[in-house]
C-alpha cells in the first residue's frame, strides 16, 4: 500500500494533477522499461458496464487474438485494438473489449479494460484473473523476443503495483476451456516460464496439487525414449503394492519405492507417466512427453495413470478419482492425449488383474472408456 500511495504522487508529480484516471496509474514510472499504450492512444469507446475487480487476482491468463494477426508498430497495433473491441463490443455484445490488456509484436503493452476491470476473456476465472492477450498468431511460431519481454514486465509491474498477487500463477486459455487458444507454440514457451501452472481450471472443482520428480525425490531416469503425442490410449493401472497412502509425504515415499523397485526391473525408471494418491495429489512419474513401461504393446500408443494403493475390493477415495480426471484432461489440453482417446484399464491390455475389479468397475462408467480388448495389429 505504501508503495502504491508513493506510484501515486509520484504519477501526480510527473503529469501535474491532469493525470485523468488511476487505471494508468505508474505510467510514468514504467515507460523506460516498456509503453503503455492508454485506450485513448488507441482510440478505443469507453466500456458500457465496468465492473470492478477485487485485486489482487491470482491468476494471469495468456492468450493469442489469433486474428487480428501480428501487428509491429502503433498504428497497427491500434487498429488491432479497434478491431477486437468492435467484435467484443458490436458483434458480442459485450461492455468493451474482453480482455485486461494486449501486447504487440512492437513491444508496446495495450491497456484493454485494466487492472482493476473484470474482463471477458476466460469463462469461470475473469473475476479472478487478469487476461493478456499477444496479439497474432501463435500456433506454430512463437512470437517475437519483445513481445514476450513485455508482457513478463507487465505482469511483474501488475505485482508491483498490487493488483496482481505476489504468489500469482499463470495459465493458458486452454487450461480454463478446451481451446486451442494461446497457440501451442506459444503455450509451450509459457510452460517454461517461471510461474507457469500446470493446474487445469476446465470443469475441475478443485484444482489438485501435482508433485514433480524433484519434490518427491525421484533419481534421474537411465533410460529416457521420447513418446510419439498425441497417444490414443489411457491406460489405468492400481499399485496394489505399494498400499494406498494418505498423506504427501506416504505418496512420495511410495514414489521411491516404486521408481526403485521398477529400476531394479532395469526400466530406466518409475514405469508410469503419472501416479495418483489417495489425498488427490499428482505425482509425475515419465511425465506426458516420455514413454513409459507399463502396458506392454500399449506403452508407445498411451499415457500410463497408476491410482496408488490396492483397489481390487475398496474402492479409491473421490479425490483420487477426481484427479485422475483432471490429469487425463489435462493430458488431452496440452495435447499429450488425444482428444478421441481410449480409456482402458491394465487387464484389457495384458493378463493382469490391475487396476482392480473396484476400479476397473468405476473407470468403465467414465467417458471415453471402450470395452474391447487392446489388440496391437489394429493399431
Ligand atoms: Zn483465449
Ligand atoms: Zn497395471
Amino acid at each position: 500500500m505504501i508503495q502504491r500511495t508513493v506510484l501515486v504522487l509520484l504519477a501526480i508529480f510527473a503529469c501535474g494533477f491532469s493525470l485523468p484516471n488511476p487505471r494508468i496509474l505508474g505510467n510514468e514510472y514504467l515507460y523506460k522499461e516498456f509503453n503503455l499504450i492508454t485506450r485513448e492512444a488507441w482510440s478505443g469507446r469507453p466500456a458500457r458496464q465496468p465492473t470492478r475487480m477485487v485485486t489482487p487476482v491470482d491468476l494471469v491468463v495468456i492468450h493469442h487474438s489469433y486474428q487480428p494477426r501480428a501487428c509491429f508498430n502503433i498504428r497497427d497495433c491500434s487498429a488491432a485494438m479497434r478491431s477486437m473491441q468492435d467484435v467484443h463490443q458490436i458483434t458480442n455484445g459485450w461492455s468493451d473489449i474482453g480482455y485486461n490488456f494486449a501486447v504487440g509484436s512492437d513491444g508496446n503493452a495495450y491497456e484493454g479494460r485494466g487492472w482493476d476491470q473484470v474482463g471477458a476473456h476466460a469463462v469461470g476465472v475473469n473475476s479472478r484473473s487478469i487476461g493478456i492477450v499477444l496479439i497474432g498468431d501463435w500456433v506454430s511460431v512463437v512470437p517475437p523476443a519483445i513481445q514476450m519481454a513485455t508482457t513478463r514486465k507487465l505482469i511483474a509491474f501488475g505485482v508491483k503495483l498490487g493488483y496482481i498477487s505476489p504468489d500469482y500463477r499463470i495459465v493458458g486459455h486452454r487450461q480454463v476451456k478446451p481451446t486451442e487458444c494461446p497457440g501451442e507454440a506459444l503455450f509451450q514457451e509459457i510452460s517454461t516460464w517461471d510461474r507457469f501452472s500446470t493446474v487445469v481450471y476446465v470443469g475441475v472443482q478443485k484444482p489438485y496439487p501435482l508433485y514433480t520428480r524433484e519434490e518427491w525425490g525421484a533419481v534421474p531416469a537411465t533410460d529416457v525414449q521420447p513418446l510419439k503425442t498425441p497417444v490414443p490410449y489411457v491406460i489405468i493401472h492400481h499399485t496394489y503394492i505399494p498400499e494406498a497412502c494418505n498423506t504427501t509425504q506416504q505418496c512420495k515415499t511410495a514414489m521411491k519405492s516404486m521408481q526403485n523397485y521398477h529400476n531394479s526391473l532395469d526400466w530406466g525408471d518409475i514405469g508410469y507417466h503419472f501416479c495418483v494418491g489417495s489425498e488427490g495429489g499428482a505425482y509425475e512419474g515419465r511425465g506426458w512427453h516420455n514413454r513409459g513401461i507399463h502396458a506392454g504393446p500399449a506403452n508407445g500408443l498411451s499415457v500410463g495413470i497408476c491410482l496408488i494403493g490396492d483397489w481390487r475390493v475398496e474402492q479409491p477415495p473421490q479425490e483420487m478419482l477426481d484427479t485422475t480426471q483432471s490429469l487425463i484432461s489435462e493430458g488431452v489440453l496440452n495435447g499429450a492425449i488425444s482428444p478421441s482417446y481410449k480409456l482402458q484399464g491394465h487387464s484389457q491390455v495384458m493378463a493382469t488383474e490391475c487396476p482392480g475389479t473396484a476400479l476397473l468397475n468405476i473407470i468403465s462408467t467414465w467417458d471415453h472408456f471402450t470395452e474391447e480388448k487392446f489388440d496391437i495389429n489394429k493399431q
